[in-house]
């Protein structure tokens, strides 16, 4: 029933994009919203979100982040706590909710939000034209991670040298039941590569599955989603879509500097696979006579202990790898990322977690393939010189995450990073990582990754 309601509050009935906008400030309490549900409500001008269950690094985090609306989850019972009308403040940062607040602590969050706002402001001004290099002068790409391409205002405010990750399947969830047409993924890709070039646009194919449910193309009666058809196993078992999309990246690529990015990837087969599927599209789109590009660069996500394990085989195959450390830690620690009651176990400072960084790097530095990380740890100023230590130089993140990533990346010494990664990886425990991290200038280090920046 709750799903039912929640969904007919987000619009789904109707068709895509109708749905009124709330007229007073919406916060939407639920025991749980889906990643395309946060979309709806956000679009509609939710103010904030509660949830009972769900990780901080879950889709549905990642979405309420792109919309800069605050999300709080894993408030135990809250949904029999609230009642409508209820005053509640949602403060992201410090995941707190506070229920019927008073008016002296209204005042002090409208005030915090402002001081919040303001340093935001002033860390972005200061940092948006300054290179993002090392005292010893090592270079680092600070990249966007994008979902939504309203967020291009973002990408630029905040000085990313390009797009790591745009998750296209946010595009197929807004337009869901729907599916996106050829011409709609042309428009949102070159919207992007338009705004961008020559700066690189990484478009990541659609990872749809685990928590990114769409319905007639994702199966619903999964035992173990996360563990199922998910991202470059889904699209190359659908390969009527998948074929949709590549076409369309393929015509766009003429646009910019395109990227393409394979999720989830395994084995090397599925690499082989997405290639002969690229070499089809574009062999229909010449004989078509379409304005379409052919020489862009194929990369694929690590994001599974297989794959770091294969990382020099699937290197030899691609022209760049991405760590995807979110579903990294999920499947390195066997810890569901959107399980808030194992949330104390996702650390994403697990020298098992660290290790797998280290060999992916390896490996690409032995095949002279790029190697870049884009999950949410990219964000995490404390972890800035532990990931230049291991060797990362391209770091791709939530663009609010950039000016303080480059105030760090700005602050450190290379040979005094590798030092650090040294201990950290030979840590026994994240905690141990953690107290390095400390001691090692970089204040406040924790291993939880915040809900969400700003
Ligand atoms: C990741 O897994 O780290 C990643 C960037 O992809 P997503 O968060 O979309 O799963
Ligand atoms: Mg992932």
């Amino acid at each position: 029933m709750t799903r039912y309601l929640l969904r007919a509050l987000a619009g789904k009935r109707s068709s895509p994009g109708i749905g009124k906008n709330f007229d007073h400030s919406v916060v939407v309490v639920s025991h749980e919203l889906t990643p395309d549900e946060v979309l709806r409500l956000g679009r509609r001008g939710a103010v904030g979100f509660a949830i009972e269950v769900g990780g901080a690094n879950s889709h549905t985090a990642i979405v309420s982040r792109a919309l800069d609306v605050p999300l709080v989850t894993g408030i135990v019972d809250i949904t029999n706590r609230v009642a409508d009308d209820d005053p509640v403040i949602v403060d992201g940062e410090d995941g707190r909710l506070t229920l019927h607040p008073t008016t002296e602590t209204l005042d002090r969050y409208r005030n915090l939000q402002r001081r919040r706002r303001q340093s935001e402001e002033a860390l972005s001004s200061a940092a948006r034209d300054l290179p993002a290099r090392t005292v010893d002068g090592a270079e680092v790409e600070l990249l966007a991670n994008v979902e939504l391409p309203e967020e291009l205002d973002d990408v630029r405010r905040f000085g990313a040298s390009g797009i790591g990750l745009y998750r296209s399947e946010f595009l197929v969830l807004d337009k869901s039941p729907e599916l996106p047409s050829e011409e709609e993924h042309v428009i949102v890709v070159r919207q992007l590569l338009e705004a961008l070039a020559p700066q690189p646009v990484v478009v990541r194919t659609l990872d749809l599955g685990g928590g990114k449910v769409a319905r007639g193309l994702v199966p619903q009666d999964e035992e173990n989603p996360v563990l199922g058809q998910r991202g470059i196993r889904l699209t190359l078992a659908r390969a009527d879509v998948f074929r949709t999309q590549l076409r369309a990246l393929f015509r766009a690529a003429s646009f910019g500097n395109l990227r393409i990015l394979a999720p989830m990837v395994t084995a090397v087969e599925e690499i082989r696979a997405l290639r002969r599927l690229c070499n089809d599209v574009c062999a229909e789109l010449e004989a078509e006579g379409a304005h379409y590009r052919r020489d862009v660069q194929l990369g694929a996500m690590v994001e599974v202990p297989a794959a770091v394990l294969i990382a020099r085989q699937l290197a030899e195959e691609v022209d760049f790898l991405s760590i995807g450390t979110n579903d990294l830690i999920q499947y390195t620690l066997a810890v569901d990322r959107t399980n808030e009651q194992v949330a104390a176990l996702y650390q994403p400072l697990h020298p098992a977690v660290l290790s797998m960084i280290q060999l992916v790097v390896e490996a690409g530095r032995r095949q002279q393939v790029p190697v870049a990380l884009c999950g949410e740890i990219a964000a995490s100023p404390e972890c800035v010189p532990l990931l230049l230590g291991l060797g990362l130089r391209q770091l791709s993140m939530s663009p609010r995450g950039i000016p303080r990533v480059k105030e760090v990346v700005r602050s450190v010494d290379i040979c005094d990073a590798e030092e650090l990664a040294r201990r950290c990886v030979a840590a026994a425990t994240a905690d141990e990582v953690s107290d390095l991290l400390g001691a090692s200038g970089a204040t406040g280090a924790h291993h939880r990754v915040p809900v969400r920046v700003g």
